[in-house]
């Protein structure tokens, strides 16, 4: 991973990104499937409150990948915004294509763009708490510190947001502590991996990362692309190609389990 080093933390992302892929490639997504924390009980969404002004109810607090929407189910996660130039771009290509998402967002990007976390939310869309700082060591750094930023980024999301909370929490690059996982998870969101990595981070150009989702969406549902920290011209491109396909490979779109 040394090439990734020293550009900031996107690129600590991507690093970061490779190795959770490569550790949810080794425990499997089918295990986690079969995870009866993973909230496919018969009863358990009927049961679970609205994620909006209402007390969040605890949820499991290990890291989930499998899909709502069941074996064909693909959950898209959009991290790192809002971003004024590409959320509504990715927007577009979501309502376009009937599919929902789930949207991962930095606190102080949601305090600058409370519009467009309203519009996430009025799409029909899910939010994911991704902190304040995205500091990609944090699974490095005191419980103190970890408490933070979480709960100071959930502060910002839901105020932004017009009081509909988080139901997920995503660490930067995947640092997740037990700590975190429980901190979330007492907050009522569900710690949230990733299977697919698109690499968008590293713009290989939209074919490479259509490719790489066709090539690896058989191995888990759950797949991270971006809509901020740079130009995303890229991911937006391939979102248009990726959407319709797996759509015509008869997938659906859905969200992670909670
Ligand atoms: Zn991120």
């Amino acid at each position: 991973m040394a090439r990734h080093r020293g550009r900031g933390w996107h690129g600590r992302v991507v690093a970061a990104a490779l190795g959770v892929t490569a550790l949810a490639a080794a425990t499997s997504v089918w295990t986690a499937r079969a995870d009866p924390a993973g909230g496919r009980q018969p009863g358990a969404r009927a049961s679970a409150p609205a994620a909006q002004d209402r007390a969040p109810a605890k949820v499991s607090a290990e890291i989930a990948h499998a899909s709502e929407a069941g074996d064909r189910g693909v959950n898209i996660t959009i991290d790192d915004g809002p971003d004024p130039t590409w959320t509504p771009q990715v927007l577009r290509l979501l309502k376009d294509n009937g599919a929902k998402a789930t949207f991962c967002v930095v606190g102080p990007q949601a305090e600058a763009h409370p519009d467009l976390v309203k519009e996430i939310v009025a799409a029909g869309h899910r939010l994911c708490n991704h902190t304040v700082s995205h500091d990609t060591t944090m699974d490095t750094k005191p419980e103190a510190y970890q408490s933070q930023q979480i709960l100071d980024a959930e502060r910002m999301i839901t105020k932004a947001s017009g009081g509909v909370r988080s139901q997920y929490y995503r660490a930067p690059g995947g640092a997740f502590t037990p700590y975190s996982r429980q901190l979330a998870a007492s907050h009522g969101m569900r710690p949230l991996g990733w299977n697919v990595d698109s690499r968008d981070f590293e713009r290989p150009g939209a074919d490479a990362m259509v490719a790489t989702v066709k090539r690896e969406i058989s191995g888990g549902p759950t797949v991270l692309f971006h809509d901020a920290g740079g130009d995303r011209a890229q991911t937006v491109a391939a979102l248009r190609e990726v959407l319709p396909w797996l759509k015509q490979q008869g997938y659906s779109f859905g969200f992670p389990v909670r």
